[in-house]
């Protein structure tokens, strides 16, 4: 299997990274993965000031997918999620939700063990590793991995798991696909700004469709098929992926575009991402029972 080291990141996308490794369609690749810190914060009394802040969301990457050309579609499966053994969380003064009332600054060490985040000594959750950062290069934007958008990138989707299929457009040569911030467990929306950050590793089985071409990611798993859209404004973000999955619906199940908005009305779900990125994000599930083709 090929292997790319946490070392080989960056800290935003664009379609003139350097790539770290050139792979066939088809490949499988393990990503070692920093936490959104970069590791940074080993100690909980340690100063948010002292952070070195250009540092912050790395992604390791980029991979260079043969063939993969503008106007395809990466299908990235994800195999595994190994996470390191403790987490890390903040609570930072005007960041996230809660911001305008966090009057300290505070960050906490969080263990894992035997597959459980040690919240504290009462509070131990069910371990469920997530990817936050995943994305490609957009095609003449420079992107902060800290930002997530058509090209996937910071959407800290925790459906984004072991398990799951992601398909990504692509927009350059080579897609150039990165993945960084894995989370241990994260609630949808994110509201203070960090789930359980984590180092660890992904695997991942990587695959270029061709003449198939989508605008946003789309995402599946055993339950659900979802559209994934981001926007300044959480409506937007909502009518976004809502419509993308009412064209998928009335395409696949061959119906009317009303038939498809009531349907979509009846048995379909809007879910946050995440409300604390510089655009938010939104997921629209449909389940599998009623329709199982995304394109
Ligand atoms: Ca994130
Ligand atoms: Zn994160």
């Amino acid at each position: 299997m090929y292997k790319v080291s946490k070392d080989q990141c960056i800290y935003s996308m664009n379609a003139k990274q350097e790539t770290v490794l050139k792979v066939s369609t088809g490949s499988t690749v393990e990503f070692e993965t920093y936490d959104c810190f970069e590791n940074q914060i080993t100690d909980h009394t340690q100063s948010i000031d002292n952070l070195d802040w250009s540092r912050i969301n790395p992604a390791t990457g980029p991979l260079y997918v043969e063939g993969a050309e503008e106007g395809d579609t990466l299908k990235i499966e994800i195999l595994k999620i190994d996470v390191g053994e403790k987490g890390v969380m903040g609570a930072i003064p005007g960041v996230g939700v809660m911001g305008d009332k966090v009057e300290n600054p505070e960050m906490k060490i969080v263990p894992i063990k035997d597959n459980k985040v040690i919240f504290n000594d009462d509070i131990h959750l069910p371990l469920e590793p997530m990817i936050g950062v995943i994305g490609v290069a957009p095609k003449h934007e420079d992107i902060s991995c800290g930002t997530p958008g058509h090209h996937g990138g910071n959407m800290d989707n925790k459906k984004i798991r072991e398990g799951a299929t992601l398909y990504l457009p692509i927009f350059t040569e080579g897609a150039l696909l990165s993945i960084g911030d894995l989370h241990a467990v994260m609630g949808d929306g994110e509201v203070m700004v960090s789930g359980v950050e984590v180092c660890g590793r992904v695997q991942v089985k990587v695959e270029v469709i061709k003449g198939i071409s989508i605008e946003n990611p789309l995402l599946e798993d055993k339950e659900n098929i979802y559209t994934i859209a981001s926007d300044e404004d959480l409506f937007t973000a909502t009518k976004m992926a809502t419509e993308d999955m009412q064209k998928i619906v009335m395409k696949q199940l061959n119906i009317s575009f009303n038939e498809a908005g009531m349907l979509l009305s009846a048995a379909g779900n809007v879910e946050i991402c995440q409300i604390v990125d510089p655009l938010l994000t939104v997921r629209f599930a449909m389940p599998k029972k009623i329709i199982n083709k995304l394109y």
